[in-house]
């Protein structure tokens, strides 16, 4: 999986989130930085699955322009995921325009809940935003997702919950994410996921990600770059890919010596599922 993070600021704090205790500072991908990532992803032969690793990627100021240049030159999906308050009739423009995928993390329609869950009380009008996403993108190619997370709050939700106030569309899909436990975050998790074992960790073998920093990340626990391979400014993806750096943190993974992969030697292992 490749991603690439258009900013870690987010309009939420999410309780479960890690981005609670992120501390590098906020900020947005530069576009010039942006557009050098999608030229090297399309050469590299690398697609990009999601804008997204942490943070709100709607809130990026120029994403119309981003969007745009994907939608040109890009490789991949290149899905959007948001936590949908921020939707407006501009923001849906771009996405129904540029866009052929856009998870909507709505994950629960139980008010009370979702208030736990997103730390918010605007319920109703995330359901209004979702209702207008879903209409003005009939037809235009746009392929919406919306999640219901499961947690121990709302364990006995359906789908038919969710279609009971969005409908059945064919440009819409629902999708159960079981929640799962995040370093730093509260714990809302129904029961414990299992886990693999940490030693040679699939993470660090099948995801790359480009923090709004430029930093490489191996592994998407990895909030604020702290076992990077590297920064894009400085070495090309495929470098980064096949590099030393990362090359290492495999042996150093393979072999279960966590000395220098400071993230890994703290973390309980990739949740199954
Ligand atoms: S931090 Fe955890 S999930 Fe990520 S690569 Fe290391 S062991 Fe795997």
């Amino acid at each position: 999986m490749f991603c690439i993070e258009l900013t870690n600021h987010c309009n939420l704090r999410c309780p479960m989130c890690t981005l609670g205790t992120m501390e590098r500072p906020a900020g947005f991908i530069e576009p010039d930085l942006f557009r050098e990532v999608v030229d090297q992803s399309r050469r590299f032969g690398i697609e990009v699955d999601w804008f997204h690793i942490y943070g709100e990627p709607l809130l990026h100021p120029r994403i119309e322009e981003l969007m745009a240049y994907f939608r040109e030159h890009g490789l991949g999906l290149g899905g959007i995921s948001t936590n949908g308050l921020i939707l407006n009739r501009h923001r849906i423009h771009v996405l129904k325009t540029y866009c052929t995928e856009v998870l909507v993390a709505v994950d629960s329609m139980r008010e009370e809940v979702y208030r736990v869950l997103r730390a918010n009380d605007r319920f109703s009008e995330l359901c209004d935003k979702v209702r207008l996403l879903i209409d003005q993108a009939a037809g235009t190619g746009l392929r919406i997702t919306i999640q219901y997370l499961q947690t121990r709050l709302n364990p006995d939700e359906t789908q038919a919950d969710f279609e009971a106030v969005f409908g059945r569309h064919p440009h819409v899909t629902y999708f159960t994410k079981i929640t799962e436990q995040f370093a730093g975050g509260e714990d809302f998790t129904l029961q414990e996921l299992p886990r693999l074992p940490k030693q040679n960790c699939p993470k660090l073998h099948h995801f790359l990600g480009i923090l709004a920093n430029g930093e490489c990340v191996t592994c998407c626990y990895d909030v604020d770059g702290e076992q990077s391979a590297g920064n894009i400014r400085e070495s090309n993806l495929l470098e980064l890919w096949n590099g030393e750096s990362r090359r290492r943190q495999l042996r150093d993974s393979a072999a279960g010596d966590f000395s220098a992969l400071p993230l890994c030697d703290k973390c309980a292992g990739a949740t199954v599922g």
